[in-house]
Protein backbone atom coordinates (compact mmCIF):
# COMPACT_ATOMS: atom_id res chain seq x y z
CA UNK A 1 0.00 0.00 0.00
CA UNK A 2 1.62 3.53 -0.83
CA UNK A 3 1.13 6.31 1.50
CA UNK A 4 -1.58 8.14 -0.40
CA UNK A 5 -3.90 4.85 -0.88
CA UNK A 6 -6.24 3.29 1.34
CA UNK A 7 -7.02 -0.78 1.40
CA UNK A 8 -11.05 -1.13 0.24
CA UNK A 9 -12.17 -2.08 3.73
CA UNK A 10 -10.23 1.05 5.30
CA UNK A 11 -12.90 3.96 5.86
CA UNK A 12 -11.64 7.77 4.50
CA UNK A 13 -11.78 10.65 6.59
CA UNK A 14 -11.28 14.23 5.22
CA UNK A 15 -10.24 16.52 7.82
CA UNK A 16 -10.30 20.14 6.77
CA UNK A 17 -8.41 22.53 8.78
CA UNK A 18 -5.24 20.14 9.26
CA UNK A 19 -2.30 22.15 9.45
CA UNK A 20 -2.67 23.18 12.83
CA UNK A 21 -4.63 23.17 15.78
CA UNK A 22 -7.85 21.34 16.77
CA UNK A 23 -7.57 19.78 13.10
CA UNK A 24 -4.64 18.21 13.12
CA UNK A 25 -5.39 17.02 16.54
CA UNK A 26 -8.41 15.27 14.96
CA UNK A 27 -6.49 14.15 11.92
CA UNK A 28 -4.04 12.45 14.06
CA UNK A 29 -6.45 10.91 16.37
CA UNK A 30 -8.57 9.55 13.31
CA UNK A 31 -5.12 8.25 11.58
CA UNK A 32 -4.84 6.10 15.04
CA UNK A 33 -7.97 5.21 14.66
CA UNK A 34 -7.12 3.11 11.89
CA UNK A 35 -8.34 5.31 9.26
CA UNK A 36 -7.21 6.55 5.93
CA UNK A 37 -7.09 10.36 6.73
CA UNK A 38 -6.94 13.40 3.90
CA UNK A 39 -5.63 16.26 5.56
CA UNK A 40 -6.68 19.68 3.76
CA UNK A 41 -5.68 23.29 4.32
CA UNK A 42 -4.00 26.33 2.50
CA UNK A 43 -0.68 25.51 4.10
CA UNK A 44 0.90 22.86 2.06
CA UNK A 45 4.06 22.38 3.66
CA UNK A 46 2.53 21.67 6.95
CA UNK A 47 0.16 19.14 5.72
CA UNK A 48 2.72 17.70 3.76
CA UNK A 49 4.74 17.34 6.87
CA UNK A 50 1.87 15.81 9.00
CA UNK A 51 1.64 12.96 6.35
CA UNK A 52 4.57 12.44 6.25
CA UNK A 53 4.75 11.63 10.24
CA UNK A 54 1.07 9.77 10.18
CA UNK A 55 2.59 7.52 6.97
CA UNK A 56 6.29 7.27 8.77
CA UNK A 57 4.70 6.10 12.18
CA UNK A 58 2.17 3.47 10.20
CA UNK A 59 -0.74 4.93 9.58
CA UNK A 60 -2.60 6.14 6.16
CA UNK A 61 -2.52 9.69 5.16
CA UNK A 62 -1.93 12.04 2.36
CA UNK A 63 -1.99 15.95 1.96
CA UNK A 64 -4.77 17.62 -0.16
CA UNK A 65 -3.82 21.33 -0.03
CA UNK A 66 -7.01 23.36 -0.96
CA UNK A 67 -8.03 26.90 -0.19
CA UNK A 68 -11.78 26.27 0.92
CA UNK A 69 -12.96 30.01 -0.04
CA UNK A 70 -12.30 28.42 -3.64
CA UNK A 71 -15.02 27.31 -5.10
CA UNK A 72 -13.51 25.47 -7.79
CA UNK A 73 -10.32 24.30 -5.83
CA UNK A 74 -12.43 22.23 -2.90
CA UNK A 75 -14.85 20.93 -6.27
CA UNK A 76 -11.62 19.37 -7.65
CA UNK A 77 -10.22 18.47 -4.01
CA UNK A 78 -12.91 16.42 -3.15
CA UNK A 79 -13.61 14.98 -6.68
CA UNK A 80 -10.04 13.65 -6.25
CA UNK A 81 -10.93 11.85 -3.05
CA UNK A 82 -13.78 10.00 -4.63
CA UNK A 83 -11.58 9.23 -7.98
CA UNK A 84 -8.53 7.51 -5.75
CA UNK A 85 -10.90 5.88 -3.20
CA UNK A 86 -14.31 5.40 -4.43
CA UNK A 87 -15.42 6.38 -1.37
CA UNK A 88 -15.81 8.94 1.73
CA UNK A 89 -17.00 8.15 5.14
CA UNK A 90 -16.45 10.18 7.32
CA UNK A 91 -15.90 14.29 6.94
CA UNK A 92 -14.92 16.68 9.46
CA UNK A 93 -15.72 20.65 8.36
CA UNK A 94 -13.22 21.75 11.35
CA UNK A 95 -11.52 24.89 8.82
CA UNK A 96 -12.56 27.94 10.43
CA UNK A 97 -11.48 31.84 10.42
CA UNK A 98 -12.24 34.76 13.11
CA UNK A 99 -12.79 38.15 11.41
CA UNK A 100 -13.55 39.96 14.87
CA UNK A 101 -14.94 43.77 15.10
CA UNK A 102 -18.10 45.68 17.38
CA UNK A 103 -21.47 45.30 14.46
CA UNK A 104 -20.55 49.03 13.99
CA UNK A 105 -17.56 48.60 12.42
CA UNK A 106 -17.80 45.36 10.94
CA UNK A 107 -17.25 45.54 7.19
CA UNK A 108 -18.97 43.32 4.87
CA UNK A 109 -16.00 41.96 3.66
CA UNK A 110 -15.20 40.69 7.26
CA UNK A 111 -18.61 39.21 7.76
CA UNK A 112 -18.85 37.59 4.53
CA UNK A 113 -15.33 36.12 4.88
CA UNK A 114 -16.26 34.00 7.88
CA UNK A 115 -19.30 32.97 6.32
CA UNK A 116 -17.95 31.81 3.10
CA UNK A 117 -14.99 29.90 5.06
CA UNK A 118 -16.75 28.84 8.06
CA UNK A 119 -20.48 28.00 6.90
CA UNK A 120 -20.52 27.86 2.94
CA UNK A 121 -16.99 26.04 2.65
CA UNK A 122 -18.77 23.33 5.29
CA UNK A 123 -22.03 23.17 3.42
CA UNK A 124 -20.52 22.59 -0.03
CA UNK A 125 -18.45 19.90 1.30
CA UNK A 126 -21.42 18.19 3.32
CA UNK A 127 -23.31 18.09 -0.08
CA UNK A 128 -20.70 16.51 -2.16
CA UNK A 129 -19.76 13.74 0.75
CA UNK A 130 -23.47 12.92 0.62
CA UNK A 131 -23.96 11.49 -2.51
CA UNK A 132 -20.87 8.68 -1.73
CA UNK A 133 -22.00 8.43 1.53
CA UNK A 134 -25.50 7.62 0.49
CA UNK A 135 -23.95 5.18 -1.93
CA UNK A 136 -21.79 3.34 1.09
CA UNK A 137 -25.22 3.52 3.38
CA UNK A 138 -22.67 4.58 6.42
CA UNK A 139 -21.26 8.05 6.84
CA UNK A 140 -20.19 10.43 9.35
CA UNK A 141 -20.19 14.52 9.10
CA UNK A 142 -19.13 15.81 11.67
CA UNK A 143 -18.68 19.76 12.08
CA UNK A 144 -17.03 21.88 14.38
CA UNK A 145 -18.58 24.78 16.07
CA UNK A 146 -18.28 26.75 18.49
CA UNK A 147 -19.84 27.80 21.92
CA UNK A 148 -20.41 31.37 20.64
CA UNK A 149 -22.87 30.01 18.19
CA UNK A 150 -24.96 29.27 21.18
CA UNK A 151 -24.26 32.17 23.45
CA UNK A 152 -22.74 34.79 21.08
CA UNK A 153 -19.56 36.60 21.81
CA UNK A 154 -19.45 40.55 21.49
CA UNK A 155 -17.23 41.50 18.19
CA UNK A 156 -17.59 38.15 16.65
CA UNK A 157 -21.03 38.41 15.33
CA UNK A 158 -20.15 36.97 11.51
CA UNK A 159 -18.42 33.75 13.66
CA UNK A 160 -21.19 33.75 15.94
CA UNK A 161 -24.08 33.48 12.98
CA UNK A 162 -21.80 31.31 10.83
CA UNK A 163 -21.29 28.66 13.83
CA UNK A 164 -24.99 28.91 14.66
CA UNK A 165 -25.44 28.56 11.02
CA UNK A 166 -23.76 25.07 11.39
CA UNK A 167 -25.90 24.16 14.16
CA UNK A 168 -29.38 24.02 11.99
CA UNK A 169 -27.49 23.04 8.71
CA UNK A 170 -26.01 19.89 10.17
CA UNK A 171 -29.32 19.28 12.20
CA UNK A 172 -31.71 19.61 8.76
CA UNK A 173 -28.71 17.18 7.12
CA UNK A 174 -29.01 14.75 9.78
CA UNK A 175 -32.85 14.50 9.24
CA UNK A 176 -32.28 14.31 5.39
CA UNK A 177 -29.70 11.27 5.07
CA UNK A 178 -30.63 9.46 8.70
CA UNK A 179 -32.62 6.59 6.82
CA UNK A 180 -29.26 6.56 4.84
CA UNK A 181 -26.52 5.36 7.99
CA UNK A 182 -25.58 8.58 7.70
CA UNK A 183 -25.19 11.01 10.75
CA UNK A 184 -24.27 14.39 11.58
CA UNK A 185 -23.78 15.76 14.85
CA UNK A 186 -21.65 19.44 15.85
CA UNK A 187 -18.48 19.51 18.75
CA UNK A 188 -18.94 22.96 19.83
CA UNK A 189 -15.59 23.99 21.64
CA UNK A 190 -15.25 26.19 24.36
CA UNK A 191 -11.63 27.94 25.33
CA UNK A 192 -8.60 25.59 23.37
CA UNK A 193 -5.55 26.02 23.14
CA UNK A 194 -4.43 26.77 19.99
CA UNK A 195 -3.45 29.75 17.67
CA UNK A 196 -6.68 30.67 17.56
CA UNK A 197 -6.85 31.49 21.37
CA UNK A 198 -3.24 32.44 21.18
CA UNK A 199 -4.43 35.92 19.35
CA UNK A 200 -6.44 37.15 22.38
CA UNK A 201 -5.91 39.45 24.84
CA UNK A 202 -3.99 37.20 27.89
CA UNK A 203 -5.98 39.26 30.43
CA UNK A 204 -9.44 38.30 28.67
CA UNK A 205 -8.31 34.58 28.55
CA UNK A 206 -7.56 34.32 32.01
CA UNK A 207 -10.78 35.86 33.28
CA UNK A 208 -12.83 33.58 30.73
CA UNK A 209 -10.60 30.65 32.72
CA UNK A 210 -11.04 32.00 35.75
CA UNK A 211 -15.17 31.48 35.32
CA UNK A 212 -14.69 27.75 33.59
CA UNK A 213 -16.41 25.00 35.71
CA UNK A 214 -13.08 23.61 34.49
CA UNK A 215 -10.79 26.16 35.41
CA UNK A 216 -8.59 25.24 32.56
CA UNK A 217 -8.14 25.92 28.68
CA UNK A 218 -9.13 22.67 26.67
CA UNK A 219 -6.56 21.02 24.41
CA UNK A 220 -7.12 19.85 20.73
CA UNK A 221 -6.65 16.15 21.79
CA UNK A 222 -9.81 16.39 24.20
CA UNK A 223 -12.03 17.53 20.34
CA UNK A 224 -10.13 15.00 19.05
CA UNK A 225 -11.51 12.27 21.16
CA UNK A 226 -15.20 13.64 20.73
CA UNK A 227 -15.22 13.36 17.10
CA UNK A 228 -13.40 9.47 17.61
CA UNK A 229 -16.25 8.57 19.14
CA UNK A 230 -18.92 10.47 16.75
CA UNK A 231 -16.94 8.56 13.83
CA UNK A 232 -16.96 5.46 15.29
CA UNK A 233 -19.09 2.27 14.57
CA UNK A 234 -20.96 2.86 17.74
CA UNK A 235 -22.33 6.32 17.74
CA UNK A 236 -24.43 5.15 14.81
CA UNK A 237 -27.31 6.15 17.21
CA UNK A 238 -25.85 9.39 17.78
CA UNK A 239 -27.08 12.05 14.81
CA UNK A 240 -28.87 15.88 15.26
CA UNK A 241 -27.05 16.47 18.46
CA UNK A 242 -24.26 19.40 19.67
CA UNK A 243 -21.50 17.92 21.98
CA UNK A 244 -20.19 21.09 24.21
CA UNK A 245 -16.75 20.49 24.77
CA UNK A 246 -15.98 23.52 26.81
CA UNK A 247 -14.97 22.72 30.42
CA UNK A 248 -18.30 23.69 31.68
CA UNK A 249 -19.14 27.09 29.95
CA UNK A 250 -22.60 25.94 29.02
CA UNK A 251 -23.61 24.82 32.11
P1 LIG B 1 -6.53 27.57 13.95
O1 LIG B 1 -5.41 27.10 14.78
O2 LIG B 1 -6.61 28.99 13.53
O3 LIG B 1 -6.60 26.64 12.63
C1 LIG B 1 -7.56 26.88 11.64
C2 LIG B 1 -7.40 25.85 10.55
O4 LIG B 1 -8.30 26.16 9.46
C3 LIG B 1 -6.00 25.83 9.97
O5 LIG B 1 -5.61 24.51 9.71
C4 LIG B 1 -6.16 26.60 8.67
O6 LIG B 1 -5.19 26.14 7.76
C5 LIG B 1 -7.56 26.18 8.25
N1 LIG B 1 -8.17 27.10 7.29
C6 LIG B 1 -8.54 28.38 7.51
N2 LIG B 1 -9.04 28.92 6.39
C7 LIG B 1 -8.98 27.96 5.43
C8 LIG B 1 -9.33 27.91 4.06
N3 LIG B 1 -9.84 28.98 3.42
N4 LIG B 1 -9.14 26.76 3.38
C9 LIG B 1 -8.60 25.67 4.00
N5 LIG B 1 -8.26 25.66 5.31
C10 LIG B 1 -8.43 26.79 6.00
O7 LIG B 1 -7.94 27.24 14.62
P2 LIG B 1 -8.35 26.18 15.74
O8 LIG B 1 -8.38 26.88 17.03
O9 LIG B 1 -7.62 24.91 15.57
O10 LIG B 1 -9.89 26.00 15.33
C11 LIG B 1 -10.37 24.92 14.56
C12 LIG B 1 -11.89 24.98 14.52
O11 LIG B 1 -12.41 24.96 15.84
C13 LIG B 1 -12.43 26.25 13.87
O12 LIG B 1 -13.58 25.96 13.13
C14 LIG B 1 -12.76 27.12 15.06
O13 LIG B 1 -13.77 28.05 14.76
C15 LIG B 1 -13.24 26.07 16.04
N6 LIG B 1 -13.17 26.51 17.44
C16 LIG B 1 -11.97 26.78 18.02
C17 LIG B 1 -11.95 27.19 19.35
C18 LIG B 1 -10.67 27.48 20.08
O14 LIG B 1 -10.75 27.88 21.24
N7 LIG B 1 -9.52 27.31 19.50
C19 LIG B 1 -13.14 27.34 20.06
C20 LIG B 1 -14.34 27.06 19.42
C21 LIG B 1 -14.34 26.64 18.11
P3 LIG B 1 -4.38 27.09 6.74
O15 LIG B 1 -4.17 28.43 7.41
O16 LIG B 1 -3.16 26.31 6.48
O17 LIG B 1 -5.28 27.17 5.56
Amino acid sequence: MTPAESDNNQRVAVVTGASRGIGKAIAERLCADGHHVVLVARSAEAIETLAGELVGSGGSAEACPCDLSDDAAADAMLEGVFERHGRLDILVNNAGITRDGLILRMSDEDFDAVLGTNLRAAFRLCRAAARPMMRGRWGRIINIGSVVGIMGNPGQCNYAAAKAGLIGMTRSIGKELGGKGITANVIAPGFIETDMTDALPDQLVKEAVGRLPARRLGKPEEIAHSVSFLASEGAGYVTGHVLAVDGGMLS
